[in-house]
């Protein structure tokens, strides 16, 4: 293979950009040509495309965000779509392209490596690491670091008055970042999707710490809590414990920010892989890491498969608060 793609898709990661300038340089090394597709898929509609030599990646392993920028694409969803967006990589005589993205970007893959003889390669890169296969994805390190240095500033301000301070983390239908966060951070409390929250637990575990003679507490939420807003569990919690609430989203914050030395290593690593990867023929895969080593996990079983949350560590870690 003479000339590969790479895009970013979906939601951006810091650490992205760690592993565009890992398949560049590795590519280019091997005698490779790469284009950069921007905006995700959407740069297949728009002609959008730049050819990336060594010097185009330099000084941007450090930046959050994506050089290439992302998108969503409706139009890669429809069969007619993606015939437009096949021919417009053949035109460019791009042979295969290595993903970055999560699970959907990885379906958008699938879908036209199934309907042309393209080769397609996935790189795992989201925060909420709700990727199978995978013990990590890029971003999701960076993503919990900046979400406890946020916890460990809100304790100061907790402990001066008698407060439950609720600290909404990311997470829309996984609980990685708050289960993380939470031991990290000591919560007293870690509320995720996966697991069904009982209101009146969660108030007597609060009114039973209070009792002990603790000043404040944390409860870490998951934005997908299957409860409700988390604006509205803090009402609750305050009107039965009749000590007041504090709501604090970090939303975007956590999405944010340069990769940190994991992040960046991993992005390396995976994005060289990738890269061999392809360029050796394999494709209809994620690279991913699990235990220290490279896997190949297919396509399907990202999107298939369900990533298990650690249930042990998020009920053993509720005996250490209090
Ligand atoms: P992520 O990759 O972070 O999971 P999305 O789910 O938003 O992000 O997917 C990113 C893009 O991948 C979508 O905008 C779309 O272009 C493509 N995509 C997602 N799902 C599909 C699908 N079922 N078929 C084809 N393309 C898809």
């Amino acid at each position: 293979m003479q000339k590969i793609g790479v895009l970013t898709s979906g939601g951006d990661a810091p650490g992205m950009n760690a592993c565009i300038r890992a398949v560049v340089r590795s590519a280019v090394q091997k005698g490779a040509e790469v284009i950069g597709i921007r905006r995700g898929y959407s740069g297949l509609f728009s002609g959008d495309c730049i050819k990336l030599n060594r010097r185009a990646v330099a000084n941007i392993i450090q930046r959050g965000g994506t050089i290439l920028e992302s998108s969503r694409c409706e139009e890669l969803k429809t069969v007619e779509g993606r015939k437009k967006a096949i021919e417009f990589l053949k035109q460019q005589d791009i042979e295969g392209v290595v993903v970055i993205g999560g699970d959907g970007s990885f379906r958008g893959a699938a879908a036209m490596a199934e309907e042309s003889d393209l080769k397609f390669l996935g790189v795992p890169a989201t925060i909420d690491n709700d990727v199978y296969g995978t013990d990590y994805t890029i971003g999701f390190d960076t993503a919990i670091n900046t979400a406890l240095e946020a916890i460990d500033r809100i304790r100061d301000t907790a402990d001066a008055f008698e407060r439950v301070f609720f600290v909404e983390v990311m997470g829309r239908l996984s609980g990685f970042i708050a289960l993380e966060v939470g031991i990290a951070g000591g919560a007293e409390e870690i509320i995720v999707p996966e697991k069904e929250t009982d209101l009146e637990k969660l108030c007597s575990t609060l009114r039973e710490g209070f009792r002990k003679g603790k000043r404040s507490s944390i409860v870490v939420v998951a934005e997908g809590n299957e409860v409700e807003h988390t604006m509205q569990m803090a009402h609750y919690v305050q009107h039965r414990l009749k000590v007041s609430s504090r709501v604090c989203i970090l939303g975007h914050l956590q999405r944010g920010g340069s990769p940190t030395a994991r992040d960046r290593v991993l992005a390396t690593r995976l994005g060289i892989a990738a890269t061999d990867g392809i360029l050796n023929g394999k494709h209809g895969h994620v690279v991913g890491e699990r235990n220290g080593k490279l896997v190949y996990i297919p396509f399907r079983d990202t999107w298939e498969k369900k990533k298990e949350l650690d249930k042990f560590s998020l009920e053993s870690c509720k005996m250490l608060a209090g």
